[in-house]
């Protein structure tokens, strides 16, 4: 109970520990012989079971102490929950339906009991399967336009916005990662790094190239510094699950405040990370599928743009380009909305390609690129991600629409 002090759940304690709490009785019935327990953690941080009866089901994921992928040798604080919670809530009310249902949170048990999503999958599984899945740039975009405006202060009440923004600002450790990680240790040789080892001249060239790391750099303090929205923080395919005709978005404990543009930057990347690794996983269907993924980027872009022009006309009523500036003295704001669209476009292309290098060089790596065993199969594919996730950072101004970006990814694949 939330009494009590913190202690990780297993298999067999998860029933009696959490036999009195109503909302799980009230999903799962009284009788605990019957809640039948299974851990399906598969991700780098954390515990997740599901628990199943004959009445029904819930997702029961806690947090650790350490980060998991690594072990205890690697503390992480329990409070990054309690921002997951709350970044769940908030995604729930500025994109309802996006993400599972939220049942119960227990901060001191670092405890959120949430909808059992099935039968969705991982989609970074889907995409090495080979699977589509309809709606899917549609709903991401969408989802990142509204959670990104209906968190800023283009819609936000001022006091509102910066009082999230305080709340999360005690969120110190886990964007830490992201710092670290995504922004920095690509870029020089950091302890717990690892890339294939036929990459070696590519990481050389990239670490001897000071414009790369200055940009780099710019868009880290972007990231740290600039919290015009709430962020995901880590949306990547492994952070949505799909049927094949639709999806919601998971795992949000490294909400932060911070660019509009980080979090479909960093989705992006990882939809070019499938794009560049399908040679290794298809066979015939390979131009196909390839054709899908880039039409999924260029959905999830128009989708964005679309949903944020029409939240631009009809739900700006924030601190930010009031229409007493505008619209009211008879003038068309259209054009401040396509340059904040435009700056967000930029920053996306960047963020994009600094996920494209980290995920091949840093700790951490994706399943897309991992799963390719052979190495002599799986360097040359990581190696066309990385020279375009450069041009990415490098020359982001010279992209000017999405069918600009899927070219791009064309003439490197
Ligand atoms: P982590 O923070 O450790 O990465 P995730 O929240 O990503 O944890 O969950 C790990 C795995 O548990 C997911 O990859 C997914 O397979 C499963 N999972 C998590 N939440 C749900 C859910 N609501 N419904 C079904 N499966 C889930
Ligand atoms: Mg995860
Ligand atoms: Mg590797
Ligand atoms: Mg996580």
């Amino acid at each position: 109970g939330p009494n009590t002090a913190y202690l990780a759940l297993n298999t067999q304690s998860l029933p009696e520990r959490l036999a009195n709490v109503p909302v799980l009785m009230q999903q799962l019935g009284d009788d605990v012989q019957q809640w039948d327990v299974k851990e399906v953690g598969d991700g780098n941080l954390n515990l997740v079971f599901i628990v199943q009866s004959p009445k029904g089901s819930v997702i029961v994921k806690q947090a650790l102490p350490y980060v998991r992928l690594v072990g205890d040798s690697w503390p992480l604080p329990l409070y990054r929950a309690f921002y997951e919670y709350h970044a769940l809530t908030r995604q729930a009310q500025r994109d309802p339906g996006s993400v599972p249902e939220i049942y119960y949170f227990d901060e001191k048990q670092a405890l959120i009991v949430m909808q059992f999503l099935s039968p969705h999958v991982i989609l970074r599984n889907k995409l090495i399967a080979g699977e589509t899945v309809a709606g899917l740039g549609d709903f991401c975009g969408k989802h990142c336009a509204r959670v990104a405006f209906r968190g800023s202060e283009l819609s936000m009440k001022s006091a509102d916005k910066k009082a999230d923004v305080a709340l999360f600002a005690g969120n110190v450790e886990i964007p830490a990662i992201t710092e670290g990680l995504v922004f920095t240790d690509p870029y020089f040789d950091a302890e717990m790094n690892n890339h294939t080892p036929e990459l070696d001249p590519v990481v050389a060239r990239l670490r001897a190239n000071a414009d790369l790391k200055r940009i780099v750099q710019s868009m880290l303090a972007k990231f740290a510094s600039n919290t015009e929205t709430m962020l995901h923080g880590d949306l990547h395919s492994g952070s949505i699950m799909s049927t094949d005709t639709e999806s919601r978005v998971i795992d949000p404990e490294f909400a932060q405040y911070g660019p509009m543009g980080f979090d479909i930057g960093m989705l992006t990347a990882n939809y070019l990370m499938a794009y560049f690794s399908q040679p290794a996983h298809r066979g015939d269907d390979l131009t196909t599928y390839q054709a899908w993924i880039l039409s999924v980027v260029e959905k999830c872009f128009a989708a964005f743009q679309t949903e944020f022009r029409q939240l631009w006309m009809t739900e700006r009523t924030g601190m930010l380009y009031p229409k007493a500036l505008f619209e009211d003295q008879g003038q068309s704001s259209e054009s401040a909305c396509d340059a904040v669209l435009a700056n967000i476009w930029l920053d996306a292309l960047r963020f994009c390609g600094i996920e494209m290098h980290r995920r091949c060089l840093s700790l951490a790596h994706n399943a897309d690129f991992e799963s390719i065993e052979n190495t002599s199969i799986r360097a040359p594919l990581e190696a066309r991600n990385i020279e375009m996730g450069l041009a990415l950072i490098l020359n982001a101004d010279t992209l000017t629409t999405p069918k600009d970006l899927t070219a791009l990814a064309k003439v490197f694949n």
